[in-house]
C-alpha cells in the first residue's frame, strides 16, 4: 500500500503515481483518496486479488458486486477468447449476432419474458425500462400515466433518470433541481441474518401502495423496486411475499412491475431470479452486475411480448424505441454471460450454492455470538453489511477500517460505518473463515473489542 506520491523509478510505483496524478475515482472524494495508503491491482485468481507488490487480498465485496465464479475462471476466459478469435465487437444497431440471439433466448427462459433490450450498465437498463413504460402507455392511448412509484432507499443508479427514482440522501441531492418528480412509499422492513428472519413488516408499505394507487391509480406508468435486498441503501432487507403483493396491486390497476435485479441478480441471494423463486413475472427485469459475472460491462432489460407488439408500425409512425448505446449487446460480454449462466446453474442445481449460503449463514451466526450488541448485521444469501457500533460519522470508521483490513488480507469497500459484505458467489469454507479471523483480528487491533 502506498501513502502520498510514490517513486516513479519502479513499474509499481508509477502505476500509483499516475493514478494520483490522472485519475479521477468514481463516488470517491480524492482529496481523501490521495492522501491515504492506495491499493493498485495487478492480478485476480479464483476470490483473490494480488497487488502491485505481490500482496493478495480477499475480494470480499466481489469487485463491487460483480464476481460470480471468481477471477480468471478458465472456461469464462476460454468463452471470451472464443469470441475474441471470430469478432470482438460488430453493432447492435441494425445487426444481429449469435451470442447477442443465443443470450437473448437464455434470459426469456429464465425470465418467463419475451424480448431482451441490451445496454452496458445497470442505470442504462433502468433508464431503459422506464422509457419503454413511458412510450408504452402513449402508445397505446393512456398517455396521463406518467406517474412512477419507487422505494425510500432506493437505488437505481447514477444517471438523471435513476437518481430522480433513487433515494439517496446527500448523494444525489445537488441534483435535486433537475429531477423529476417520482412517488415515494416506505420499504418494508426485515431484520434477517444467519439464515434466521427476527422481525419483519411489510404492511406500511402495502398501505402507502393502496393510498397512492387510490389517489391516482389511473396516472401510475409504474411501480420500480429492488426486491429482496437494496444494497446501495445499505442492505436493507425486505420480507418474502412482499414481491407478491406488489404484483397483485400493480396487475388490478393495469400499473407496470420493474424488478431492478441488477443487484439480486443472478444467485447473490440463492435463486438465479428473485421475482421468479417468489412467483413474480413482473413486466419488466432489469438485469447487469452479476449477468457476466464481472467480466464485462452488459446489461439487459427483459420485457414482454404485448409491450413489444405496440412499438410496431410504419416507420413513419415513429413508434421505434429510439435509444441504444453504442456498445449495446457487446459479443464479447453475452457468450461470457451466456457461459456464467450456464456455470451457475449447475452451482444452483448441485446444492452447492446452497451449501456456500448456508456456511456463510453460520458465519453470521458466529459473529452474532462474537461480537457485541452494538453490531448490528443484516444478510440474505451472499448480500450482507456488518454495521460498526454507532459513533461519529464525519470520524471515517468504516473506511479506515476497511484500510486497516487490508493489512490482514481482505479488501471491503465501507457505507459510512457499514461494512458491506458481498463476497463472488464460489467463495470457500476456508475463505469465509479467513475473512472471520481477519474481521475480528482487525476490529481487536483498532479497540473495538
Ligand atoms: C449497481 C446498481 C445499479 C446501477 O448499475 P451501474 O452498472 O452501476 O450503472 C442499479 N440498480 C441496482 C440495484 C444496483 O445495485
Amino acid at each position: 500500500m502506498k501513502a502520498g506520491f510514490q517513486s516513479i523509478a519502479s513499474p509499481e510505483g508509477q502505476a500509483d503515481a499516475l493514478d494520483v496524478r490522472r485519475s479521477w475515482h468514481p463516488f470517491t472524494q480524492m482529496q481523501e483518496y490521495c492522501s491515504l495508503p492506495r491499493v493498485q491491482i495487478a492480478s485476480g485468481e479464483g476470490c483473490w486479488l494480488t497487488d502491485v507488490d505481490g500482496k493478495r487480498y480477499l475480494d470480499a465485496n466481489a469487485s463491487i458486486w460483480t464476481n460470480v465464479h471468481g477471477h480468471q475462471d478458465a472456461d469464462l476466459n476460454n468463452a471470451i477468447i472464443e469470441q475474441l478469435g471470430k469478432v470482438a465487437h460488430s453493432t447492435y444497431l441494425g445487426l444481429g449476432h449469435e451470442p447477442g440471439s443465443l443470450l437473448a433466448d437464455k434470459l426469456c427462459e429464465l425470465t418467463g419474458l419475451d424480448r431482451v433490450f441490451y445496454s452496458d450498465n445497470g442505470s442504462n437498463a433502468v433508464e431503459i425500462a422506464l422509457k419503454l413504460s413511458f412510450q408504452y402507455f402513449q402508445l397505446t392511448g393512456q398517455p396521463q400515466r406518467r406517474r412512477v412509484i419507487a422505494l425510500s432507499n432506493a437505488y437505481h443508479g447514477d444517471t438523471f433518470g435513476t437518481m430522480s427514482l433513487g433515494d439517496c440522501g446527500v448523494f444525489h441531492q445537488r441534483f435535486d433541481p433537475w429531477k423529476f418528480p417520482v412517488e415515494r412509499i416506505p420499504a418494508p422492513t426485515c431484520e434477517e441474518f444467519g439464515g434466521e428472519v427476527f422481525s419483519s413488516d411489510m404492511e406500511e408499505s402495502l398501505a402507502a401502495l393502496d393510498a397512492h394507487f387510490a389517489n391516482f391509480g389511473d396516472e401510475v406508468a409504474a411501480v420500480i423496486l429492488e426486491p429482496w435486498v437494496q444494497g446501495a441503501g445499505g442492505m436493507l432487507m425486505q420480507p418474502r411475499g412482499y414481491l407478491a403483493e406488489v404484483q397483485r396491486r400493480c396487475r388490478e390497476k393495469g400499473v407496470h412491475l420493474i424488478l431492478d435485479e441488477v443487484f439480486v441478480g443472478f444467485g447473490r441471494c440463492g435463486p438465479m431470479l428473485v421475482g421468479e423463486s417468489e412467483g413474480v413475472t413482473p413486466d419488466f427485469y432489469c438485469l447487469a452486475k452479476g449477468l457476466t459475472a464481472g467480466y464485462l460491462p452488459l446489461a439487459a432489460t427483459v420485457s414482454r411480448e404485448e409491450i413489444y407488439q405496440a412499438f410496431l408500425g410504419e416507420f413513419g409512425e415513429y413508434k421505434a424505441f429510439f435509444h441504444g448505446h453504442t456498445f449495446t449487446g457487446n459479443p464479447l460480454g453475452c457468450v461470457v454471460a451466456l457461459k456464467s449462466i450456464e456455470k451457475l446453474e449447475t452451482l444452483i442445481h448441485t446444492g452447492q450454492l446452497a451449501d456456500t449460503i448456508e456456511a456463510f449463514n453460520e458465519f453470521y451466526r458466529e459473529l452474532r455470538a462474537e461480537l457485541p450488541e452494538s453490531f448490528s448485521m443484516r444478510q440474505r444469501g451472499l448480500a450482507s453489511a456488518l454495521d460498526l457500533p454507532a459513533g461519529d460519522a464525519s470520524l471515517r470508521r468504516g473506511m479506515h477500517f476497511c484500510i486497516a483490513l487490508r493489512e490482514a488480507g481482505v479488501l471491503l469497500r465501507a457505507l459510512g460505518d457499514s461494512l458491506l459484505i458481498v463476497p463472488p458467489l464460489v467463495i470457500s469454507r476456508d475463505e469465509i473463515n479467513f475473512l472471520k479471523s481477519a474481521l475480528l483480528d482487525t476490529l481487536r487491533c483498532k479497540a473495538y473489542l
